[in-house]
């Protein structure tokens, strides 16, 4: 069911930073096929959303661990497939500098994702409990790495064993009431509308089911001031490798058919975020949001020039 639009609904601004955590580069043609032979660069961004008592995370990005835990075989074939360079200063951290954070969204389990989960043991970390325990037996298993999960970096009780520390700050996103967008607004808004939980109860945020690239996939929509104008910002995780995957008719690569979950319902998502970017553009508002992928360059980029923070 979906609850009536709220007067609230997106109308409060967060303070935002996007910030890159680690990157590797690797023959573009691999993830996209119209990149070619040159060498891209694949980066992991993580965001900080801060309101006035309440600080927000969307996802852990790279840490150390990443390279230092203990791991049979396929995870040490996992990390050579993504030989991640870990920037100093930038993994979370480092960047949180004692700064606590109340929430996290984790976008899906992936080991780019989730370098930094042990640094944050305070948040709330939020998860659609449908696919959780799938994931907590893929999280077990010796394949894990063919699943993009390495288990260690992990707490010991891993993702949520019933009446461990981990579950207790598990929540459940299926559980928050789906979120009506204010498509008066920002009619754009309208393709995205009916699969987005107001997590927060105040509609100040609205995560947005995003599935294909892994179990329990999601994004996070939200406004923020670039310059003194607001802006929607649509963080869309993995949904899309690269942001000309919806401006410019970019396909993925064969490194999707290892990387996705489910290729026929991301394909689907695709579509969408793509009829979202044509809508905004057909009602004269592409300024007006922001699709950054975790791993876009070019998406970050663009974002930081307009006056975003990083
Ligand atoms: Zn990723």
């Amino acid at each position: 069911m979906i609850t009536p639009v709220s007067r609230d609904a997106l109308s409060i601004s967060w303070e935002f930073e996007w910030w890159n955590t680690g990157s590797f580069a690797a023959r573009g043609l691999f993830s996209h096929l119209q990149a070619g032979w040159a060498k891209s660069e694949h980066r992991a961004h993580v965001g900080m959303l801060q309101l006035p008592g309440r600080k927000v995370l969307f996802d852990t990005g790279y840490a150390s661990r990443f390279h230092d835990c203990d791991a049979p075989w396929l995870a040490a074939v996992y990390r050579w497939a993504t030989p991640a360079k870990i920037f100093p200063g930038q993994t979370v951290i480092e960047r949180l500098n004692g700064r606590k954070v109340d929430h996290l969204l984790l976008s899906h389990w992936h080991a780019d994702h989730t370098g930094g989960l042990l640094d944050i043991p305070e948040a709330m970390v939020w998860r659609p409990f449908s696919s959780h325990e799938t994931i907590r037996k893929e999280v077990i298993s010796a394949h894990a790495p063919l699943a993009g999960i390495l288990a260690g970096q992990f707490s010991e009780d891993l993702p949520g064993l019933p009446g461990t520390p981990f579950s207790v700050r598990l929540r459940n996103v299926d559980a928050a009431p789906v979120m009506a967008l204010p498509v008066n607004q920002w009619p754009f808004l309208s393709e995205i509308d009916g699969c987005c939980r107001d997590v927060f109860g105040d509609g100040s945020l609205a995560l947005v089911s995003l599935p294909g690239h892994a179990r329990g996939h999601y994004g996070a929509l939200f406004k923020t001031q670039l310059r003194g104008r607001s802006v929607l910002v649509l963080l869309c995780a993995d949904a899309v490798w690269d942001e000309r995957e919806l401006t410019a008719g970019w396909s993925r690569g064969p490194a999707a058919m290892f990387g996705f979950h489910n290729l026929r319902e991301a394909a689907e998502t695709t579509r969408q975020l793509r009829r979202l970017v044509a809508a905004a553009k057909a009602e004269g508002r592409s300024e007006d949001i922001y699709i950054l992928p975790t791993h876009c360059t070019r998406a970050a980029t663009r974002f930081v020039a307009a006056g975003g923070c990083d």
